[in-house]
C-alpha cells in the first residue's frame, strides 16, 4: 500500500449528489478495493493514473474550516468517493478530526461506509442533528463478499448497524450494487428490517475499466448468469430491472413497508414503517412500464 500525506485546498466541497449540499472525503483512494468501485475514476484527477485502485491512499491535511456557521441546516455527505472509515482511519483519525471541527455547527450528517470502525465515533456522531449512517450490503454470502471487496464481514456490518440503531442514530441498509441473480434483496431486508430505518436499492452499473473485470468474474464464477449479464450490460436490456422493481414493490406491499423512489425525499416523514427507496433506473423504468 502506498500512503502519502497531501494538502487539500478545501475539505468541504459543494455537492451535486441528491440530498446533500456538501461532500467531504478525508482520504483519496480506498483500501476496501471493491471490484465495482464507481469512485475509481478519481485516479485520473488525483495523479494516480495507472495505479491500481485500492493500492494507494492519500491522507488529506487541511486548514481550519472557516465560516462554519454557513453549514447550519445544510447536509454533509461524508465519504462520496472514499470510505471515511477504512482501516487507515484508525491511525490517522482524519474523519474524526473533521467531525470534531464541525461539531456543534448544526450541519446534518450523512455517512456511508462498509466498516465497523465507525463505532469508535458513535458518541460524536450522535451529537449531529439528523445523523444518518448507511452500510452497503449487497450479499449475505461471505464468499461473494470476499470476492468483491476487502471490507469487514457482513455480520460485522450488521452488528454495528444494530448498535447505531439502538443508540437512536438513523440507520440505512444500502443494498448496492445489486448484482442480478446474485444479490437477494428480500433476504437482506429480512435480515436487517428491525435494525434500520431505511433501505436503499441501487442496481449494478458497469462502465469504465471495471466492466471487463466484473464480466470476467461472472463468466468464471457464475457462468449460468453470463447470458443475462450480456443482455443487461452489452445489449441494454432493462427487463430484469423492471421485473425486480415490480417484485420489490409487491414485496413491500405484502410486508407493510413504504416503497419509494429517487424522486421522493429521503428525509421525508413516512410514518413508522420501514421505507424502501428504489434508486435504480427509475425514470427509465417508469417510462417503460
Ligand atoms: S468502499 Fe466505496 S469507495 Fe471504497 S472501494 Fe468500495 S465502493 Fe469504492
Amino acid at each position: 500500500m502506498e500512503i502519502k500525506e497531501v494538502k487539500a485546498k478545501n475539505i468541504m466541497t459543494k455537492s451535486n449528489l441528491p440530498a446533500s449540499d456538501y461532500a467531504a472525503n478525508p482520504y483519496i483512494g480506498c483500501s476496501h478495493a471493491c471490484k465495482y468501485c464507481y469512485a475509481s475514476f478519481m485516479k485520473r484527477f488525483t495523479g494516480h493514473d495507472g495505479q491500481v485502485w485500492g493500492k494507494f491512499i492519500d491522507v488529506k491535511n487541511w486548514d481550519e474550516i472557516k465560516n462554519k456557521e454557513k453549514f447550519q441546516g445544510k447536509t454533509l455527505f461524508l465519504g462520496s468517493v472514499t470510505d471515511a472509515y477504512q482501516p487507515i482511519e484508525e491511525k490517522y483519525k482524519k474523519t474524526r478530526l473533521l467531525l470534531e471541527q464541525l461539531q456543534g455547527n448544526g450541519i446534518n450528517l450523512s455517512i456511508s461506509t462498509k466498516s465497523d470502525l465507525i463505532l469508535r465515533d458513535l458518541e460524536l456522531i450522535k451529537t449531529f442533528p439528523n445523523a444518518k449512517v448507511s452500510w452497503s450490503i449487497n450479499t449475505l454470502d461471505e464468499n461473494f463478499r470476499r470476492d468483491m471487496d476487502c471490507s469487514v464481514s457482513v455480520e460485522r456490518k450488521i452488528e454495528v448497524m444494530k448498535k447505531f440503531h439502538q443508540a437512536g442514530v438513523k440507520t440505512v441498509c444500502f443494498i448496492s450494487p445489486i448484482f442480478p441473480e446474485i444479490t437477494d434483496c428480500k433476504a437482506i431486508i429480512n435480515k436487517v428490517r428491525n435494525i434500520c430505518d431505511m433501505i436503499w436499492l441501487e442496481n449494478l452499473n458497469l462502465r469504465g475499466e471495471y466492466k471487463p473485470v466484473i464480466m470476467k468474474y461472472i463468466a468464471q464464477k457464475y457462468p449460468q448468469h453470463l447470458k443475462l449479464y450480456n443482455q443487461i450490460y452489452n445489449k441494454n436490456d432493462m427487463s430484469y430491472w423492471i421485473t425486480l422493481d415490480r417484485q420489490m414493490k409487491q414485496f413491500c406491499e405484502n410486508e407493510g413497508f413504504n416503497y419509494l423512489s429517487a424522486s421522493d425525499d429521503i428525509d421525508g416523514e413516512y410514518g413508522d414503517k420501514l421505507s424502501v427507496f428504489n434508486f435504480f433506473y427509475h425514470e427509465e423504468i417508469k417510462k417503460l412500464s
